[in-house]
């Protein structure tokens, strides 16, 4: 086979490799084409608003209003404009983040065996799969053990098929050729090696013209209903227009332009048309945010399930420790053996539990060293002195014990080449082998100790020479003391199986395992995951260990973590024996679950779910990836974890690390509160606004702005004053409040509140200006100006006050602001100078100079403004009631 691809039993040099993908190309699908540029730009004037804006416009034009038509069409550009600007950079996000976990696979080059990004591999390479992959190209298989794919992404077919190396007749339809792993599909359990023999367009994906997956739709479930809530406001702005544009041609009189011109900008004021753009920036920076911090966000809408998080259920070994295994102990029969040494690097050696120091230096017998090098997988490569583990740590651990006790992993796996295996599996908890011997074969295996304890007869003598019964008891007491020290407990059989037996079956182990020991492995917890752990206290969130380890060995490692002082421990044995009542109370008590497989964190998180929790589950393996679906945020492990888990989390940890968890967390809860913020800036400045001209019209009175006075406040404020709230940093004491309720409604009680406080306020405080330039005798021009400049300072102080929707505004790092912050009042400033000073502008929009002191005395209406809200909020939180309506 290998042959025909000029490939070596070593794989491709890496020189070679490099050659063919330079002839060849990338092993890449061509990529569905995303909506272009253009179309993108002319969807943003796709909205019933703008309908409205670009039929004023026509009118205003067909009667010769030229400036007019010529300013409504800028605002309709210029909205247009910020739009697709706010949504290229979202996009722009998540494409970027995206482009960071594009999935690798395991190659063996030059000899060794590496991971090389899918995209870079080359026909002729060969490729290693284990469960949990993508099949990263069209692959022949050479040998595999237990292989089942699932060939859903090609066939549709859902039912994982079984495939072997062993040839194919000749024109064996493709669905049927069990020797090959097809490019897409996914490997359900098991391991194989392949030899690439088509990639890209080439593979059989490829050919009947799959695509990648598209970009995906930016929406979430907030966006939905902003969007929603955005029809239905555009609805009510029209039909109210409507009516009010007959009411102002019956009853008052206006000229019909005037009367429809006014009726169009008040309507545009009154829509938040900016406001999902604005959310999906705020979501965009949040996901910005997490990437720096090493969660990478999957689908957006995950950034907000973050945010309510009430329940993170992690996994233990590698998330709240570090998974840097190192064989501690060996328990063989009738002693003790401490080992020495750290890390991966194979140097120290053992001593005696009970006698330290004297005598001979004690070594783990023969069968002890033979088992764990050769029921494993891994190698320790050694880097400028540094030991490194390739493939699972604590295999490599127990590689650094062997070669301690003398073994030489490489000489040994080529003296008794494996003939079988069974892999590890989550389900399982065990790894077997079969090994060829002179004259015999063996059967290695090592596992949890229950497991393996189950499948033993008899036990090796102290010297190792023969067997002896079994003394099950005294081995459960040596494991639970393990266990409480918080040690990783793996327990080592064998057995001998003559020399015909080839093929490996779970059949095989039932009789006649002979167990030579158990060994104790350590694994430090993360410090980072300790204070995570406590900041999730604070935070009212609940942390729960979800684990296959040992019952006794998770306990000890929660009250290192500082989890629980005595944790509730249920385990995976006791959850089958539940009926749903009592699965929902233990899902509801318990700190940890022990012994637990795959299957029980699916059910986990759907009871927590119907107790209305909001879930985080973490996972890694292929079996996890149902559960990932189901939690409301699906973590996956970004090294540990298979390609299977990745595609079903909404988030990757880069760094697999419990503490990345909980820093989204934070950061989705910054987003929170800046959507919040966002909207309860801008419903109330529009109303506000509203309030002001619709009281005008209503009561006859002339006025206070012309329609282009309006749309002009709107074109302003509308892509700067609202977006620089995207930007606000984190509050103090985010961590220190419990977590927000899952989305009730758009309107909380506070935004209703403040929706109508501060549109009657904005009324007051234009009213108070107008009447203040009609008092002065000012010509109707400078009056008008000067109540836009008021409302326009109004919304900046305003602001001011949204940015702290917990704590006083007045504080010095408010005045400080954010460059974002400061940016926009730049740009509203400058605006707003223009409007009331420059001619060209006072022409074109009927505005006038204001003097130097009514625009002080403008500033201090806001800065009232302001003063209210913020005597508003210390009331709200002197009656304790500001937590409730907030929410
Ligand atoms: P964890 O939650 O700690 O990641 P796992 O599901 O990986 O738990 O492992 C569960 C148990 O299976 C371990 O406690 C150990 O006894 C056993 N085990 C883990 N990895 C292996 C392996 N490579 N070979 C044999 N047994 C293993
Ligand atoms: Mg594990």
């Amino acid at each position: 086979m290998l042959h025909l691809t000029g490939t070596g039993a070593g794989g491709l040099d890496r020189r070679e490799a490099e050659r063919r993908l330079e002839l060849y190309g990338p092993n890449e699908l061509p990529p569905r084409r995303g909506r272009g540029p253009v179309l993108r730009f002319l969807a943003q004037f796709h909205n019933t608003l703008i309908y409205f804006l670009l039929a004023a416009c026509a009118a205003t034009w067909l009667v010769g209003h030229t400036a007019d038509a010529v300013v409504i069409l800028a605002v309709v550009l210029v909205n247009a404009v910020v739009g697709f600007v706010q949504e290229g950079r979202a996009e722009h996000a998540l494409n970027a983040i995206r482009a960071m976990i594009s999935p690798r696979a395991g190659v063996l080059r030059g000899g060794t065996r590496t991971s090389a990004p899918v995209s870079e591999l080359v026909v002729g390479d060969l490729v290693v799969l284990s469960a949990g992959d993508r099949v990263p190209a069209d692959l022949r298989l050479l040998d595999s053990s237990a292989l089942l794919i699932d060939e859903a992404a090609l066939t549709g077919e859902s039912v994982a098929a079984e495939k072997a190396p062993d040839p194919v007749p000749p024109r064996t339809g493709a669905a049927e050729r069990t020797c090959m792993a097809y490019s897409g599909t996914l490997v359900a359990a098991g391991r194989a090696t392949g030899v690439v023999v088509a990639t890209g367009a080439a593979t059989r994906i490829g050919r009947i013209g799959a695509m990648l997956e598209g970009v995906q739709r930016i929406t979430t479930p907030l966006l939905r209903q902003i969007n929603r809530f955005g029809r239905l406001i555009t609805w009510i702005a029209a039909s109210a227009g409507a009516l009010l544009f007959a009411f102002a041609m019956l009853a008052r009189d206006f000229a019909w332009l005037d009367a429809l011109l006014a009726v169009v900008a008040l309507a545009v004021a009154f829509v938040p048309e900016g406001l999902p753009a604005v959310i999906t920036i705020t979501l965009a920076i949040g996901v910005r945010r997490m990437a720096a911090r090493s969660a990478l966000i999957r689908r957006l809408a995950a950034v907000e399930a973050l945010g309510s998080t009430t329940v993170i259920c992690s996994d233990k070994t590698g998330t709240l420790t570090r998974n840097e295994m190192t064989v501690r102990r060996l328990y063989l029969p009738g002693r003790d053996l401490l080992v020495e040494g750290t890390g991966y690097a194979p140097e120290g050696g053992f001593a005696d539990a009970g006698a330290p120091g004297g005598g001979d230096r004690p070594r783990p017998p023969e069968p002890v060293v033979a088992t764990v090098l050769l029921c494993n997988d891994a190698h320790l490569r050694d880097e400028d002195g540094e030991w490194h583990a390739e493939g699972d740590p604590m295999e490599a651990a127990l590689v650094a014990m062997g070669v301690k006790a003398g073994g030489a992993p490489e000489r040994l796996r080529s003296a008794h080449p494996r003939l079988s295996a069974l892999p590890f599996d989550a389900r399982h908890r065990y790894m077997a082998t079969l090994d060829q011997w002179p004259g015999e074969n063996r059967i290695h295996v090592k596992g949890a100790p229950e497991r393996v304890l189950d499948l033993c007869t008899a036990q090796a003598s102290p010297d190792g020479s023969a067997a002896l019964p079994l003394d099950r008891g005294a081995w459960e007491e040596r494991v639970a003391s393990a266990a409480h020290r918080g040690e990783r407990v793996i327990a080592l059989a064998r057995r001998t199986v003559p020399a015909e037996t080839r093929e490996l079956t779970p059949g095989a182990l039932e009789d006649g395992l002979v167990l030579l020991g158990l060994v104790g492995l350590i694994d430090p917890p993360r410090p980072e995951a300790v204070a995570a752990i406590a900041e999730c206290a604070s935070a009212g969130i609940r942390v729960t260990m979800v684990t296959g380890d040992h019952a006794g060995t998770a306990a000890a490692v929660a009250g290192m973590l500082g989890l629980a002082e005595s944790p509730v421990v249920v385990t995976g044995a006791e959850l089958d024996a539940m009926d749903d009542a009592e699965f929902a109370a233990a899902a509801d008590q318990a700190q940890v679950f022990a012994r637990t497989s795959p299957e029980h964190k699916l059910r986990i998180v759907q009871a927590l779910q119907a107790a209305e929790h909001v879930v985080a589950m973490t996972g890694d393996g292929v079996n996890d990836a149902p559960a990932l679906k189901q939690a409301d945020v699906g973590v996956a492990m970004g090294r540990r974890g298979t390609e299977a888990a990745k595609e079903a989390a909404e988030i990757v940890l880069l760094d697999d690390d419990f503490a990345s968890i909980v820093a989204a967390v934070h950061e989705g809860r910054v987003v929170h509160d800046n959507i919040r913020k966002v909207i309860a800036w801008t419903l109330p400045t529009n109303g506000g606004l509203v309030l002001v001209a619709a009281a005008a019209i209503a009561a006859g009175l002339t006025m206070p702005m012309s329609p282009l006075q309006i749309l002009w406040i709107n074109l302003v404020t509308a892509g700067s004053l609202g977006l620089a709230l995207a930007f606000e940093p984190a509050e103090d004491g985010v961590m220190d409040r419990p977590p927000r309720p899952a989305e009730k409604g758009l309107l909380s009680p506070f935004t209703l509140w403040r929706l109508g406080a501060v549109s009657v306020l904005f009324l007051a405080g234009a009213v108070a200006v107008l009447a203040y330039a009609s008092g002065r005798g000012y010509g109707i021009e400078t009056a008008r100006t000067m109540a836009v400049n008021a409302i326009v300072v109004m919304q900046i102080f305003y602001l001011f006050n949204v940015r702290y929707l917990h704590t006083a505004s007045m504080n010095w790092r408010a005045v400080r602001g954010t460059p974002a912050l400061l940016a926009a009042l730049a740009a509203v400033a400058a605006a707003q100078f223009a409007f009331t000073y420059l001619p060209f502008m006072q022409e074109v929009f009927g505005s006038a100079p204001v003097p130097f002191w009514d625009g002080v005395g403008i500033v201090c209406v806001g800065l009232l403004l302001l003063l209210l809200l913020e005597a508003e909020k210390a009331v709200l939180r002197r009656m304790g009631r500001f937590e409730e309506l907030r929410v």
